[in-house]
């Protein structure tokens, strides 16, 4: 198994190369050469298998025999080892043929986890066998940063850096990070805000010579390996709903789009999915290109869902790859356009995503509306980038009698303000965490300068 680029122009690579590798040197991202597919005996095998074999099982013909089976097996078991729920990723169903998938029960609280997990470990398995130290360095304006240290905290060769805009983050998040007192871990509180801190790191990617030569590694989702962990949870939850012999669909709260391109991952590979729904807060670039062809950038709003706050899905790239029948150049032709002006997908492969996919916008007294009208339904209580999938999932299901299920991507302690807006009194942190804002922090006020950041890392580098 190689990978290859969605702009067609740059080498392809091994596994572990794609893994210490962000972007392709083309500007694309990569993909799988070919998608390996499960037979529905495969499928039917993994009914009842515990999430970690399920695991092993969906990500080894990604993995390609570049780790050992024993040692893959061993990271992947102790990857989901640190989620609080025996069954990892549970499925909590709502009514009638409604389900959740509550992807928050990991060290952050968000479905991030589950991914970086996993990443930190294989980067550090990959490392050692090189004999090479390397960098993480990564912007975050909430859930990646954190969860990307909890990730990397206990790696033996990687230092990671991330950087967060000073004051603007929620005390809960900071703390997150910042309270994880690991040698390895360096916490950048920026003068300025996110764009300010992403720039940076953008520009210490396009120019490493500060590292001396140390790689520095990209773990935002972007990374192929994000993605490879993140179908297994598609396919156990549609095993464990009665796939291959019955259909299931799936509503995903989305911003950068890799986690619902993990599930058409999960489908191509094999599983019986009926439909995808896209679910996104007033951000909704995917919504309008989807409805209305309208694939153009809007201007940034913050909303009660902040994690779904963007302005371009950089993986939409690996469905337009897919959509337009694996045409690098075209691909790249069309995300040339949509830099410069609104853009718009040709006839065919707008008409092909829209047999797999539809979607739905939700804006922010929609989501109020929804926690309060999911509480009275269900007692649940959920988090507002769950409440924009709720939502979509209601107004965008197909057949009735074909399971749904929504990804929940957070727990709602962590976005406790929404919930409190909604008219709660709040939720309270789960055990595990509930000495979190008296825990010790350590981090690092630094200016807005490229130059001071990079110092910063080069000298802490170990
Ligand atoms: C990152 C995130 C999302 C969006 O996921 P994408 O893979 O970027 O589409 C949704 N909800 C929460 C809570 C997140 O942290």
């Amino acid at each position: 198994m190689r990978y290859i680029s969605t702009r067609g122009q740059a080498p392809a690579l091994s596994f572990e190369d794609v893994v210490l590798t962000g972007l392709a040197s083309d500007g694309g991202l990569y993909v799988p050469e070919t998608v390996p597919r499960f037979s529905r005996e495969e499928l039917a095998e993994m009914a009842g298998l515990s999430y970690a074999e399920i695991a092993f099982r969906v990500m080894k013909p990604f993995v390609n025999g570049e780790i050992d089976d024993e040692t893959f097996r061993r990271l992947v078991t102790e990857a989901y080892a640190t989620f609080s729920h025996d069954a990892v990723v549970p499925l909590n169903q709502l009514d009638a043929n409604h389900f959740l998938l509550e992807l928050f029960h990991g060290p952050t609280l968000a479905f991030k986890d589950v991914a970086l997990q996993l990443l930190g470990r294989i980067l550090d398995h990959f490392l050692k066998k090189r004999g090479e130290r390397a960098v993480i360095m990564g912007a975050t304006s909430g859930d990646t940063g954190s969860a990307a240290i909890e990730g990397c905290r206990h790696c033996d060769n990687l230092d990671i850096f991330i950087l967060h805009p000073h004051n603007r983050v929620s005390e809960v998040q900071r703390r997150q990070m910042t309270s994880v007192l690991a040698d390895n871990v360096f916490n950048i509180a920026i003068e300025g805000n996110f764009d300010d801190a992403q720039a940076m790191v953008k520009a210490s990617f396009a120019d490493q010579g500060f590292l001396d030569g140390t790689r520095l590694v990209a773990v935002n989702s972007i990374n192929w390996a994000r993605i490879m962990a993140q179908i297994v949870y598609y396919v156990a939850a549609g095993v464990a709903l009665g796939a291959p012999h019955r259909q299931v669909s799936f509503c995903v709260p989305s911003a950068n789009f890799g986690n619902v391109f993990a599930g058409f991952m999960a489908y191509r590979m094999g599983l019986p999915v009926e439909r995808f729904v896209i679910a996104t807060n007033a951000n909704d670039i995917l919504h309008r290109t989807l409805a209305d062809n309208d694939f153009s950038k809007k201007e940034l709003v913050a909303t009660l869902a902040p994690s779904m706050d963007i302005v371009v899905s950089s993986n939409f790239e690996r469905l337009l790859f897919e959509a337009y029948d694996r045409d690098g150049a075209a691909v790249a032709a069309l995300l040339e356009r949509f830099q410069a002006e609104p853009a718009a997908l040709a006839d065919a492969p707008l008409a092909k995503l829209r047999e797999m996919f539809a979607s739905h916008s939700v804006d922010d007294a929609t989501i109020l509306e929804v926690i309060r009208e999911a509480h009275h339904r269900t007692q649940e209580i959920l988090d507002p980038h769950t409440a924009t999938g709720y939502r979509a999932a209601e107004r965008e299901r197909g057949d009735e009698a074909v399971p749904m299920i929504t990804l929940a991507t957070a727990h709602p302690a962590k976005f406790a303000e929404a919930v409190v807006k909604a008219g709660f009194p709040g939720v309270p942190l789960p055990p595990h965490m509930d000495d979190l804002l008296e825990r010790e922090e350590r981090y690092s006020v630094l200016p807005a300068e490229l130059a001071a950041v990079q110092q910063f890392v080069a000298e802490n580098r170990r």
